[in-house]
């Protein structure tokens, strides 16, 4: 079980140890043919799910050195296929692919595995119609292993069919936190900063500010992104093949860039909302322990004389619901300029 036993981006936890086990036994009894592996980073599930994989099909439950270990880590084995969104929904179209899979023959002592990744892009059709090959197989050597971020998106009959386990991953292991935010963050403070001091000019600086960082952040990804692909393309031994994967990298990454804005969007407004709430606690007379950034204190307690608590309070509802419609046809950086301006005004008293 070496593979299993060297999954550095699982966090140590009581509950990943005992799922662990749990499938660790499920690989060797093969007890169930259906999984639902949740958790917050697609490409950690992924990994996790090869590892599975290779253990039920490695003669010695996953050595990690064998070729069919290999190949299945690298997610190249014959005998496991990886089903992702083409597009942004996996659709009915798609089932049809699962099922020729699993109408092959296995060979002897292995098993047939289908990994659906980010199984909450399943549209109806495609749910509807992977139901019945999920819960009537062809032959008892197909094996279904679902990664998703929350079993609630998916719908409650295939849920219904699978073990599921829950995954918690170290921190650094997941994709976008690897990505650093601290340079966001930084202009944040300092804009906020100069907007509590009075500065009227870094109210209507500071949302194209974020907005060109996260641009920047993007951009760094993009270009990281295009130099792992041409590496990809150069060696990989089937052009057909490889042209298929990038073209699913290149969907995959998309995703993965609109989930990093939201993640930076995100950001941004929760430093927002702990400057609004310090600023709001300071004119109800606390302290400076109770603050979330207590080094404010002095500057906050000098700049909110004048402060508008209701509007305060309206923006804190307005960045409510811009957080709600993130990454749909939100404007970030107009929205961004309207609660910077808003918040110039209720500490003017406007
Ligand atoms: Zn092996």
């Amino acid at each position: 079980m070496a593979l299993l036993d060297n999954l550095d981006f699982l966090t140590p936890t009581t509950k990943n140890r005992a799922s662990l086990k749990l499938i660790k036994n499920m690989a060797q009894t093969r007890a169930s043919h259906a999984f639902l592996f949740l958790g917050s980073s697609p490409d950690c599930l992924y990994r996790l799910a090869l590892a599975f994989a290779a253990s039920i099909n490695c003669p010695q439950s996953g050595c990690g050195n064998c070729r069919i270990c290999k190949n299945t880590c690298r997610g190249m084995d014959a005998h496991v296929l990886t089903m992702e969104a083409e597009g942004n929904f996996l659709v009915k179209e798609d089932v049809v692919q699962i099922k020729k899979f699993v109408s092959m023959t296995a060979p002897a002592g292995r098993k047939k595995i289908v990994i659906i990744r980010q199984s909450e892009t399943m549209n109806d059709a495609f749910a509807n119609k992977f139901l019945k090959t999920l819960e009537e197989p062809p032959d008892e050597n197909c094996l279904f292993v679902l990664l998703a971020s929350q079993a609630q998106k998916l719908l409650p009959t295939i849920v219904s069919r699978c073990m599921e386990f829950e995954w918690t991953f170290a921190p650094g292991s997941q994709e976008d936190s690897a990505v650093d935010l601290g340079a966001l963050e930084k202009i944040v403070h300092a804009g906020l900063k100069k907007i509590v001091q009075g500065e009227v000019a870094a109210a209507m600086g500071l949302g194209s500010q974020v907005c060109q960082m996260l641009a920047d952040i993007s951009q760094e990804q993009k270009k990281a992104f295009q130099k792992e692909l041409k590496l990809r393309k150069e060696t990989s031994a089937d052009p057909v093949q490889a042209e298929r994967e990038a073209k699913l990298a290149a969907q995959r990454q998309q995703r993965r860039l609109a989930r990093l804005n939201k993640l930076g969007m995100d950001c941004v407004f929760d430093i927002i909302v702990a400057w609004l709430e310090d600023m709001i606690a300071v004119k109800a007379g606390a302290g400076q322990d109770v603050l979330h950034y207590a080094h404010n204190y002095t500057l906050i307690d000098a700049s909110i004389f004048d402060i508008n608590l209701e509007k305060l309070w309206a923006i804190l509802k307005d960045i409510d619901r811009n957080k709600k419609f993130m990454g749909r046809s939100l404007n970030a950086e107009l929205a961004l300029d309207s609660i910077f301006l808003h918040l110039r005004d209720a500490l003017r008293g406007d």
